[in-house]
């Protein structure tokens, strides 16, 4: 009869658990129903990446002047400055110009401290490739500009949710114009 009660008891304590933890788990789905959807279509959408956002690098090789700033501030040394000395006009002269993105940690110093500002981050952030050589840019890859998600006419730009209307469940769609809940960083 003890054995009996026993089990009955376990049996009931258990049962009593499982719905505890049943109703934990509804609690949270039927919290995140009601909040905004974060799935983005990618790669048919794409979010505006922020203004200051730290993209591939671009380069401008007209404007450079070899002075190699831009290796010294580098934690990796990574910018890659081919110059030869131009004898006649006594003057460095660039040969090739590159930075291997499969190393580079976009931490911005080179474009911060270079003195010409010939090197400026974009917003490109798609940089995957099977062959991590393929990363390396020379001056040619470093001048192509990106295109701008919202200039692409194959890519749906998605504002950044945290900026979308108060009270707007659905980021698609909302026009520009709208108010917005949160502010854009140039807006004090
Ligand atoms: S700091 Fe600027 S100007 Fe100097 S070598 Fe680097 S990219 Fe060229
Ligand atoms: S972004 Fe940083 S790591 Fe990359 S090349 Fe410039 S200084 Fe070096």
């Amino acid at each position: 009869m003890f054995g009996f009660l026993k089990q009955v008891g376990d049996y009931s304590r258990e049962a009593a658990a499982a719905a505890r933890g049943m109703t934990q788990g509804l609690a949270v789905t039927f919290d995140h129903m009601r909040r905004r959807p974060v799935t983005v279509q990618y790669p048919y959408e794409k979010l505006i990446p922020s203004e200051r956002y730290r993209g591939r690098i671009h380069f401008e090789l007209d404007k450079c002047i070899a002075c190699e700033v831009c290796v010294r501030v580098c934690p990796i040394n990574l910018p890659v400055v081919d110059w030869v000395m131009n004898k006649e006009t006594r003057k460095k002269q660039l040969k090739n110009y590159s930075i291997d993105f499969g190393v580079c940690i976009f931490c911005g110093n080179c474009v911060e401290y270079c003195p010409t500002n010939c090197l400026s981050m974009t917003e490109e952030y798609e940089l995957a490739a099977f062959d991590r050589h393929s990363l390396n840019f020379d001056n040619v890859a470093l001048g192509r500009l990106p295109t701008s998600v919202t200039m692409d006419p194959s890519v749906q730009p998605l504002r950044e949710l945290a900026y979308l209307p108060k009270g707007v469940v659905d980021p698609h769609g909302v026009p520009d114009q709208e108010r917005r809940a949160g502010r854009l960083p140039h807006e004090k």
